[in-house]
């Protein structure tokens, strides 16, 4: 089988290209199928390994207003900031925001609860590497921090393009479980490290109803077995 890129094969999230076939549809995703340790997992305070304090091992957001252009790939829509101006830092390296997305339903079960929709904060270091912060949120009619941010993509119809401040997605306490894991599309690889907050956030309804027009409504990969690997709380 020739290596072909990820754009190239088409994958779903049920079928025959669906989450259980998704390592046998190229010698790409196999190879990030091959990685043990995969994403999504459950997330609970009882099933921890260790607390950690926020500011010892954890990340620091810079985040600032900058533009994001609204694209759509992997069975998903995105936002992606082509100046890559908002960055985090994590174990003395900065990781730059790539890129926006979000899986309804949310990926991560946390406290053995599915809650509709999760935002991933997708970033990479100067070595090619990721890190993925993920946001769960519950949707709501009333207004609140999402409204604008709704207002802009609906009235940028035409150019898709837009500025807003990424930490919109960022809870009030910036307590997270931390674990190391896979991407959760293909090709599915690792190590990644996970950042997932343990505050659920409430998302404008609106907003998400625009942006899945047209796509997929179940985009979320199912969970994987976590074999004993340890999941830290850091607050
Ligand atoms: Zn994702």
């Amino acid at each position: 089988m020739k290596n072909i890129r990820n754009m190239d094969v088409e994958w779903s999230y049920s079928g025959e290209r669906g989450p259980e076939h998704w390592g046998t549809l190229c010698d790409w995703f196999a190879e990030g199928a091959a990685f043990p340790d995969q994403s999504p997992i459950r997330l609970s305070v009882d099933s921890i390994n260790e607390k950690k304090l926020i500011g010892s091992d954890s990340i620091t957001f810079h985040y600032k207003k900058e533009v994001f252009t609204e694209k759509e790939f992997k069975n998903t829509m995105h936002f992606v900031p082509p100046n890559t101006e908002s960055f985090i830092v994590y174990a003395d390296q900065t990781y730059h925001l790539t890129d926006i997305h979000f899986h309804t339903p949310a990926e991560h079960l946390l406290e053995e609860q599915e809650y509709p929709i999760e935002f991933h904060l997708v970033h990479m270091n100067d070595l090619g590497q990721n890190l993925v912060v993920g946001c769960l949120f519950n949707l709501t009619r009333d207004v609140n921090k999402f409204t604008e941010l709704r207002t802009l993509v609906e009235g940028s119809i035409r150019t898709h393009e837009f500025y807003f401040d990424p930490s919109v997605f960022l809870p009030e306490k910036r307590s997270h479980f931390h674990y190391t894991g896979s991407l959760t599309t293909p090709p599915t690889k690792g190590p990644i490290p996970w950042f997932v907050f343990q505050e659920v956030g409430q998302m404008d309804r609106q907003l998400v109803e625009s942006l899945k027009e047209g796509m997929l409504a179940l985009n979320s990969r199912p969970l994987q077995d976590r074999k004993g690997r340890p999941v830290y709380l850091v607050e």
